[in-house]
Order: C-alpha cells, then sequence, then structure tokens
C-alpha cells in the first residue's frame, strides 16, 4: 500500500450534504482522483465476502454523526471520539472486523464542529477531573486526514480549549506531514502500532514497516508532540524473542535516546468466535493463530465472550517483556499491558 491513500469511491450521503465542510471534502476527493457519488454507498450484487471487503475499503462515504454521547475506551482513555470510522488497511487479526460488518466503508464525519463542542460539553460536566478521548477508537484516522484535516482541527481544539482535556490517537500509517506545525499544545498524543517483524510480515501486508514508522514518529516528536507506541497484538506463539528484538530494533533507532515521556502500550491477542468466522471468509489462507485450544473465554468490557491467552502464560511473557524495556529503553514509560 502506498502512503497515500486515495479512495477509489466517495459517496455523499443525504445527512452530509448540507455541512458547510462537504463541499470541500468532495474538492479534496475529487482533486485526487477519486468518483464522486450523491446517495447511501452500495457495491455490486454477488460478491464473495473478500471481494466485498477490499472492494468497501477503497469507498469513503461522507455521513454526519448525530449520536449525542461518547462511548467509552478503557484501557487507552475515557473515551472514543470518531471523526473517522473504518480504515483502508488489511491487518488479517484487525479489531475492526466485527465492528464494521459486512461492508466496512470508510466514513468520514463532516459535522466536526459538532462533535467537538459535545466533547467540550463533556469535559466541562466532568472538571475538575481529566477527560481523555481516543480518536482511533473505531479507525485509523490518518490516512484519510489529507482530506479532511478533521485530526488537525480537533488537535487545535485540545490545544486551545484547556478544560482538563487531551487527545490520543493511534496509527499505522505514516502520511502525518499535515500535522506538523499546528498548535496542538501538548494537549494530544499520537502512537504508532508497531508488530514484532515476523507477525508484520505474516499479518500485516502492505502496511509501513516498523522503520518508517519510527521516522513519523520522530517527525512528530520533534514537531513537539508526546509520541507513544503502541504493541498489539502480542503473540505468544512464539515466545518473548519476537518481542525482545521488536525492542532492540526501537533501541537500535534511537541510540540517542527516547523523546522526553514517550510510553509503550501493550494488548495481547484475543480473538472472538465472530471475529474468527469473519476472518476466515475474508482471509481464507490467513495462519493467525486461532484456535480455541491453549486459550480461555473471558467476557469483553462490552459483554461478548473472547478467546485470550491463560493467565498465567501471559503473566510470565509480560513480565518478560516488560524486563525487557525497563533494561533496554529504560527512559519510556509502560502505560499498560493487557
Ligand atoms: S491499520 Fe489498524 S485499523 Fe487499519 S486494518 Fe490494520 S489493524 Fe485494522
Amino acid at each position: 500500500m502506498s502512503d497515500i491513500f486515495v479512495p477509489k469511491v466517495v459517496f455523499v450521503t443525504k445527512s452530509a450534504i448540507s455541512y458547510e465542510a462537504c463541499e470541500k471534502l468532495v474538492d479534496a476527493f475529487r482533486e485526487a482522483g477519486s468518483i464522486i457519488i450523491r446517495g447511501s454507498p452500495r457495491l455490486p450484487r454477488g460478491l464473495d465476502p473478500r471481494s466485498k471487503y477490499v472492494r468497501a475499503k477503497s469507498i469513503v462515504v461522507l455521513s454526519a454523526d448525530k449520536s449525542h454521547s461518547f462511548l467509552r475506551c478503557k484501557p487507552s482513555a475515557d473515551f472514543q471520539i470518531n471523526l473517522v470510522r473504518g480504515c483502508p488497511g488489511f491487518c488479517e487479526y484487525c479489531y475492526l472486523q466485527t465492528t464494521m460488518g459486512p461492508a466496512p466503508y470508510i466514513r468520514v464525519m463532516v459535522n466536526v464542529d459538532d462533535i467537538l463542542d459535545r466533547a467540550r460539553q463533556v469535559c466541562l460536566e466532568r472538571l475538575p477531573e481529566e477527560t481523555t478521548f481516543e480518536a482511533a477508537a473505531v479507525s485509523d484516522p490518518v490516512p484519510v486526514e489529507r482530506y479532511t484535516g478533521s485530526l488537525r482541527a480537533a488537535i487545535e481544539f485540545f490545544g486551545r480549549e484547556g478544560l482538563g482535556a487531551r487527545l490520543r490517537l493511534v496509527t499505522k500509517f505514516t502520511d502525518i506531514d499535515s500535522l506538523v506545525g499546528i498548535a496542538h499544545n501538548g494537549s494530544t498524543r499520537i502512537r504508532f502500532s508497531l508488530e514484532a517483524d515476523e507477525f508484520h510480515k505474516r499479518f500485516e501486508r502492505g502496511m509501513p514497516s516498523t522503520g518508517r514508522k519510527v521516522q513519523a514518529a520522530k517527525k512528530l516528536a520533534a514537531a513537539g508532540y508526546p509520541i507513544g507506541f503502541l504493541i498489539a497484538p502480542v503473540f505468544l506463539e512464539r515466545g518473548v524473542e519476537p518481542y525482545k528484538r521488536l525492542v532492540m530494533k526501537l533501541r537500535g533507532n534511537f541510540s540517542d535516546g527516547l523523546p522526553d515521556d514517550t510510553t509503550f502500550e501493550f494488548v495481547s491477542h484475543r480473538f472472538t468466535e465472530r471475529a474468527r468466522a469473519l476472518i476466515l471468509s475474508r482471509h481464507p489462507d490467513t495462519s493467525l493463530p486461532m484456535s480455541e485450544k491453549g486459550r480461555q473465554l473471558r467476557t469483553g468490557q462490552f459483554g461478548y465472550q473472547k478467546y485470550v491467552y491463560p493467565r498465567g502464560e501471559l503473566r510470565q511473557v509480560k513480565q518478560e517483556i516488560i524486563n525487557t524495556v525497563r533494561e533496554i529503553l529504560p527512559e519510556g514509560r509502560i502505560d499498560y499491558f493487557v
């Protein structure tokens, strides 16, 4: 996948047309070469699940978000703030497999100002408590940012408003130049999602390498953003060695030290029955470890059951990886390992 994402088609829904921002978005996508169609998104009939999945990920849908509340987002933040939903990537384990339905179009919200107004209200109600929003809970918002500017608007909003409000986002993409040089006031943390090389090659085909993501992270750190690395998913099938190598690689890339206040988050691999069925229909040749053997069933934060690594095994690997980070990258801070 090229660094620059150009959607093949952009659908402009009825809910989006009345917003002033819609016209600008349409112009930006048209200029990039996307075909613009008015109406609800649709795909040709008779596509198999994989073709449907692939086609949908090349389509952007301009919509308005009319919801009045923000969903919780543990452990990364207090709430989700969804300016975009979906992602053009094809990571086989993607956590969005189940949440985006059979046709995971990339939905771009045209009413960013309304969403930020609602965020302001929530922050005011929670004062003096600090409120953190995660902008990548149901998307990777970076590939469409060059057209939307919605992250920029949110970053400037959180930088300007105070209110004990913070923004976080995580990405696997490197098209971040438009986020450099804007007034973030240190209120937004941008993290890059990394994977051990051998799993990156197998399960994240076409996505930027660790080296490219580190270069992008350095650029943002030089622009004054707090940065971080989300290592996810952590697969235990090959033990800790792949992740030790990843930590060593980071050390090599930051031989003069990590930028101040660099954070680490770790999320171990998990899957639901529904995700497994969807992944197998979209990636029939996948070698993702998705056997229930060697896993335990656990109930997740939204009440669904998922297969996780057994507690004892996870505890041991977690400790080894944490020890490695503390030894090799002692200036980094580990926020959580789940
Ligand atoms: S980059 Fe993230 S959101 Fe996009 S396909 Fe990969 S895992 Fe899913």
